[in-house]
């Protein structure tokens, strides 16, 4: 049994999430404010819109996958060379949510598959010493931003009713948001991601620990110690033995 999760609860948000914009694209706007998609993340009663894009609670990846199609709902899909939608295993207990492709997930189709990917690698394979295919990658945003500049609000507001189907159809007991901008959107927070890291959230019943991107490692090599305290944390709920270092 899963100590927790509801899946049920994340699938009503993001049918919730689509209805709201596919409405708001039925009315003509190319965006959705934030706030207008944005329930609070503890609020998570809330009530299934019926029959959205023909999404329901039961739902598998493989179903978001046909749904999410060849998307154009947003203005990366121009620039794209693929979707990058996400990768692992379908029932992962532990699902990393990162930011967008860069120029390498774009080229491959994979998350993660860059520098700051080999890292994540590391962390997943040598730190948790699991496989990568144990677990569940993905990021918030399916395609790469031109010039791996931020994404926009728009683009969230189209993209992410995806990111919460992908996490209601795996149903994970952990999530790990990777970075300010993940940590940041999953959260409704502005709070930075120094204040973030390290602490437990509940995400409609998801146990969620942010912690810091990969890619800000890189860049940041002593701060490498904080993440690990974080994937401890992370390890000791998923009840995974700890390696000595
Ligand atoms: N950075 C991300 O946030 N995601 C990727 O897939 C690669 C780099």
């Amino acid at each position: 049994m899963r100590p927790v999760g509801s899946q049920d609860g994340v699938a009503d948000l993001a049918r919730a999430l689509l209805a709201h914009v596919e409405y708001q694209r039925s009315l003509g706007a190319s965006g959705v404010p934030r706030n207008a998609t944005a329930p609070a993340p503890t609020s998570r009663a809330l009530a299934p819109e019926p029959g959205v894009g023909g999404v329901t609670s039961g739902d598998t990846l493989g179903g978001v996958r046909a749904e999410l199609g060849d998307c154009r709902r947003c203005k990366l899909a121009p620039h794209r060379r693929q979707i990058v939608f996400g990768v692992g295993n379908p029932a992962a207990r532990l699902v990393f949510v990162g930011e967008a492709p860069g120029a390498d997930e774009d080229a491959q189709g994979e998350p993660f598959v860059g520098r700051a990917g080999q890292l994540l690698t590391e962390i997943i394979t040598k730190g948790m010493r699991l496989r990568r295919e144990d677990v569940y990658i993905c990021n918030v945003i399916k395609c790469r931003p031109p010039g791996n500049r931020n994404p926009e609000p728009d683009e969230v507001s189209a993209c992410e009713p995806f990111l919460i189907l992908q996490l209601g159809a795996i149903a994970p007991e952990v999530i790990i948001a990777l970075g300010k901008f993940a940590a940041q959107t999953l959260l409704r927070s502005k709070t930075p991601i120094t204040k973030l890291r390290g602490r437990w959230f509940d995400y409609h019943g998801i146990m969620l620990m942010p912690t810091f991107h990969p890619a800000y490692l890189l860049r940041n090599p002593a701060d490498k110690r904080l993440v690990w305290e974080d994937i401890q944390k992370v390890m000791r709920v998923l009840g995974l033995p700890i390696p000595a270092r």
